[in-house]
């Protein structure tokens, strides 16, 4: 069987590259803040790009330029991976180590090329530093990785990519060195080409799988949560009730919530600016959080209106909430201009009742106490006349 023309695949890759490439950095420009790491998976496969050229021109080029900038564009290709898959995961980038082992590598090449030239040497070190990064990659991929098809589509391709390095760097020391030399075209250093150039453009497609992934994670958690506290939004907060419902045991109902309001809040933004209206609203919520236990819930329905969702918490002890939360804010310890706030309660005791309606129960409560004077607790009347016995008992 004729072997493949390295040029041939040199081209493929070459325009698949920057193909890759181009979508990757339009991701990493678009969802910057979102979704990290894209861009110097871009950098990558440019890297990649550069180095196979700088391969096929060996003979045009003087050897001291064409080896270390071949091996020096592909081991920055191989760091930019590491770098951009640590970012991914949100894990601090060592920047520091690969530029050391970047820079020992190449110091090493150059040693064995100009002082004491010897390719299997250098195909050795190569291969080495090589299967060392694959490996670093394989463990982040492996500790941190989503479980799921993507990660271990990512991580096989990461043990092929390492084999193959440790193959051929086992070969240079062991065998002659024709066979791992990629520009002589022998069986074994073309099936290593070929295979390596699957693999890297394998690995742009796992990238994009990976950040659409996380993209659409990021954009399903935006759609549920206020920016400006990071608590659940009116539909997130539906969403958790409806979960709530789904997954009830009885012993979660009955279930108490409570539609809270500042008091006279268009003074604090009048008095102070928006921008201090903003903080409160942040503190606001901080000291409700302190208050609420780990499988309580707190909403921003807009403005200064919130709904705290307590499951499992009778009307009685969700008056008790309520008062704590009034008397943390009274008594804290903030040159923020604080206010008051009014409490409408209402009660579920089945899962039966939607949360429009229990919602509207705890909104007619939140009205009564606004009329009473404000800085004051109601109960939903259905509530109240079942008292004892909440509504659905
Ligand atoms: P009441 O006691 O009747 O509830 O009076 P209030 O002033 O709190 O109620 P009103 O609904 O009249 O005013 C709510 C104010 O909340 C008006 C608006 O300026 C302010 N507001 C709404 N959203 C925001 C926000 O995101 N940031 C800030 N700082 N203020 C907001
Ligand atoms: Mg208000
Ligand atoms: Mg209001």
């Amino acid at each position: 069987m004729k072997p493949l023309d390295i040029y041939t695949l040199v081209f493929m890759n070459a325009f698949i590259c920057i193909g890759m490439s181009v979508i990757m950095f339009s991701v990493h420009r678009t969802f910057k803040s979102e979704v990290q790491g894209v861009g110097h998976w871009a950098w990558a496969q440019l890297m990649t790009l550069l180095a196979l050229p700088i391969l096929a021109t060996q003979g045009i080029l003087s050897e001291y330029v064409a080896i270390p900038g071949f091996n020096g564009a592909m081991l920055w290709g191989q760091g930019m991976t590491l770098i951009g898959t640590q970012l991914f995961y949100g894990q601090k980038p060592s920047w520091r180590l690969f530029l050391f082992i970047w820079g020992l590598t190449i110091a090493g090449l150059m040693w064995w090329l100009v002082v004491n030239p010897d390719f299997s040497m250098r195909v050795a070190i190569y291969s080495l530093t090589t299967f060392v990064m694959y490996c670093a990659l394989i463990r982040l991929v492996w500790r941190h990785g989503e479980k799921h098809f993507s990660s271990y589509f990512f991580m096989v391709l990461l043990l092929v990519h390492a084999g193959l390095n440790l193959l051929r760097g086992s070969v240079a020391l062991t065998l002659d060195e024709t066979s791992v030399n990629l520009a002589k075209g022998s069986n074994l250093a073309t099936t290593y080409l070929a295979t390596s150039t699957i693999l890297v453009q394998l690995l742009s497609v796992v990238f994009l799988v990976m950040a659409s992934r996380r993209l659409k994670a990021v954009l399903e958690q935006r759609a549920v949560e206020d920016p400006l506290t990071g608590v659940l939004n009116r539909r997130g907060c539906g969403a958790y009730y409806e979960r709530l419902q789904l997954h009830a045991r009885q012993a979660d109902f009955p279930l108490a919530l409570l539609a809270i309001d500042l008091d006279h809040f268009k003074c604090v933004n009048d008095l102070h600016g928006h921008a201090v209206g903003d903080q409160v609203l942040v503190f606001v919520v901080g000291k409700i959080r302190q208050l609420l236990r780990e499988c309580d819930q707190i909403a921003r329905f807009g403005g200064e209106e919130f709904v705290v969702v307590l499951p499992g918490t009778t009307v009685a002890e969700a008056r008790l909430v309520a008062a704590r939360i009034q008397a943390s804010l009274k008594n804290a310890q903030t040159d923020l201009p604080l206010c008051t706030l009014s409490v409408g309660i209402a009660s579920n005791a089945s899962a039966d009742d939607d949360f429009d309606h229990l919602l509207q129960r705890a909104d007619a409560a939140l009205y009564r106490a606004k009329n009473n004077g404000r800085d004051s607790i109601e109960t939903d009347h259905a509530t109240q006349s079942g008292s004892e016995t909440p509504v659905g008992q």
